[in-house]
């Protein structure tokens, strides 16, 4: 008798780590993002016609491809950014490019898939080293067309997000912040992936678009197929394969009475100022990737932008921006947030955010190598570029420069200094410059750099990830990553007093001061300035009109005698359960 290998149909429950609440069903858009090798194929002389014409409707189904992105671009994004892709269509267009790939399938009798490989990589090998920036940054370009020609060729379609049907689930081994930067609501309804955890760049940027995601599932991308239906249950970090129509029924019930409560919760402090029951008044801003996300922080009342993360915007395009366009992008934030003060952060890369073809791409230890702030002072004609455009457009506004990953103060000294000068070339004032405290070495030595700066903003999901030396996207560590631990509670004290004593503003815009648990606990410590996530505005200031300044610095007190990180997470939970209820039924 033979055995026909089934398909399950029955419900699978999976459990995994929840990254951005809410409740999202659909069909599974599936989307694994690791490259297959190329594979060398001899040709028999009279198969090459076959060859030359599967090569040639690849080239048609790219260039296609290209043109639903680039009309999904510039309806979504704008038209100046749909213009970079103007640049793939002339390199799919380019026949002397195509031609030598011809020639390597007619000639040499390679497979297409290794010919494409081939020439691209001669191409890709040349323009690296030509002098002129403008031709060496195409490089970047046919690295893309040959990889999205591949991957036509290997059968699979590529992941771009502008193919993904609306609504759909989308299932990854994990997502790069530049795949997320480029995911919109009406597309994904929600997220499930193999890897990550809540505070990697890519869970972050869920929560600002307020998809409901679920990270860690480990093999999720090999349990289902495309198309089959998922439920998502971001609260509780669980997702349904095949979902029962009694689970979806039980879901909509759920959905529907957490909807009810957080519109509730928006309505009720819309227009209400954050002020304590003591009247001390805290500023709740909002973190920022792009000018379309200034639509939720005035829908939600955010007191300005304490963290724009302005590398997202080269992120998206794959390439630095050039100056012209980060002024229009500046501009169009600080225009629209009046006189609230805008904080651009400048270009944070490295860690998990990559520019293709820069040369920290290849670096052993990414979080702990050329990242952020060192980043710029090795690239320095990009960050002169990036100074200056925020420079150009601080009249306009009350904008401000925030250095992020700095542990030295002579990184933070020569960062003015390049500061200075572009400003004194260029006839402009100098902007007001802080800087995030992101590593232990910051926070311990705060006192040395406070005296150069105008504020300090405590980044803590890198102090976190630093302080416990656990990688903050590795779900077999995130039980490390404990906002409420000892050692980052002490470090935030130091941090804070260190600002005291030298009258500078510190304020913290990492993701804990967005956590409605941990909210009280920073105010206590002495921090009146969270900057978060949009959508968690609300929710943080029903916390804060529900607290005074006393009960919460005793939370503190107690807090910084505990030793246990989890002992003091329980009691803010505890706190927040007794007394803000349906905020706490809303993050349960
Ligand atoms: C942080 O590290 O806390 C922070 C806000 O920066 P990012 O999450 O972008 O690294
Ligand atoms: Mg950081």
């Amino acid at each position: 008798m033979t055995h026909v290998a089934r398909r399950e149909t029955a419900e699978i429950m999976v459990q995994g780590m929840s990254v951005s609440p809410g409740v999202a069903f659909g069909t599974v858009f599936l989307m694994k993002t690791d490259e297959e090798p190329v594979v060398s194929r001899s040709l028999q002389p009279d198969a090459v016609p076959e060859e030359l014409a599967r090569f040639a409707a690849a080239v048609d189904a790219t260039r296609e491809q290209i043109q639903t992105i680039q009309r999904n671009v510039r309806e979504h994004i704008g038209s100046h950014d749909a213009g970079i892709l103007d640049v793939h269509l002339m390199v799919l267009d380019d026949d002397v490019f195509l031609e030598e790939i011809r020639e390597e399938i007619r000639e040499r009798l390679h497979n297409a898939e290794y010919a494409v490989w081939m020439v691209s990589d001669r191409y890709i090998d040349a323009l690296s080293r030509v002098h002129d920036d403008y031709l060496r940054e195409r490089k970047v370009d046919v690295k893309d067309i040959a990889r999205r020609l591949l991957r036509y060729l290997g059968g699979r379609r590529s992941a771009s997000m502008a193919i993904i049907p609306p609504g759909s689930i989308i299932v990854a081994d994990s997502l790069a912040p530049s795949d997320t930067a480029l995911l919109r609501h009406e597309l994904a309804g929600g997220l499930a992936c193999d890897f990550g955890s809540p505070v990697s760049h890519s869970a972050i940027m869920a929560r600002a678009l307020e998809i409901p995601a679920v990270v860690a599932l480990h093999d999720i991308t090999c349990r289902v197929v495309p198309g089959e239906t998922l439920l998502i249950d971001g609260n509780n970090g669980i997702v349904f394969i095949r979902p029962t129509a009694e689970r979806i029924k039980t879901y909509d019930a759920l959905m529907d009475r957490r909807h009810r409560l957080r519109v509730d919760i928006v309505n009720r402090v819309r227009g209400m100022p954050a002020a304590m029951t003591d009247n001390v008044m805290v500023s709740l801003r909002a973190n920022i990737d792009a000018p379309a996300d200034i639509d939720d922080v005035i829908k939600y009342g955010g007191d300005g932008i304490g963290l724009f993360r302005s590398e997202n915007i080269f992120l998206r395009d794959g390439r630095y921006a050039g100056e012209q366009s980060q002024i229009d992008v500046y501009r169009a934030v600080v225009e629209r947030m009046g006189h609230s003060p805008v904080i651009v952060r400048t270009l944070d890369l490295g860690g998990d955010k990559m520019l293709p073809d820069t040369p920290i791409a290849r670096e052993n230890n990414p979080f702990l190598g050329c990242r952020g702030l060192r980043f710029c002072l090795t690239e320095t004609d990009a960050f002169k570029i990036q100074l200056r455009a925020i420079a150009t457009v601080a009249v306009y506004g009350n904008l401000k420069i925030m250095y992020p990953m700095v542990s030295d103060v002579d990184e933070l000294l020569r960062a003015n200094e390049l500061l200075r000068g572009v400003c004194e070339n260029a006839g402009l004032a100098v902007p007001a410059v802080g800087v995030m405290i992101e590593t232990p070495a910051a926070a311990v030595c705060a006192d040395a750099i406070a005296p150069h700066v105008a504020f300090m903003s405590i980044g803590s999901n890198d102090l976190i990830q630093y302080a416990m030396a656990a990688d903050r996207g590795n779900d077999l560590v995130s039980y490390l990553f404990q906002p409420a631990h000892p050692a980052i509670l002490r470090l935030i004290k130091i941090t804070v007093d260190a600002a005291a004593a030298n009258g500078v503003p510190v304020g913290i815009c990492g993701e804990m001061a967005g956590d409605p648990v941990m909210a009280p606990l920073l105010i206590g410590l002495g921090i009146t300035d969270l900057s978060m996530v949009a959508s968690s505005i609300p929710l943080v200031k029903t916390v804060v009109r529900s607290i005074s300044m006393t009960e919460a610095r005793a939370l503190a007190d107690e807090a910084l005698k505990s030793r246990s990180g989890k002992d003091v997470q329980q009691n803010c939970r505890e706190w927040l359960k007794q007394r803000v209820p349906d905020v706490y039924e809303l993050i349960g």
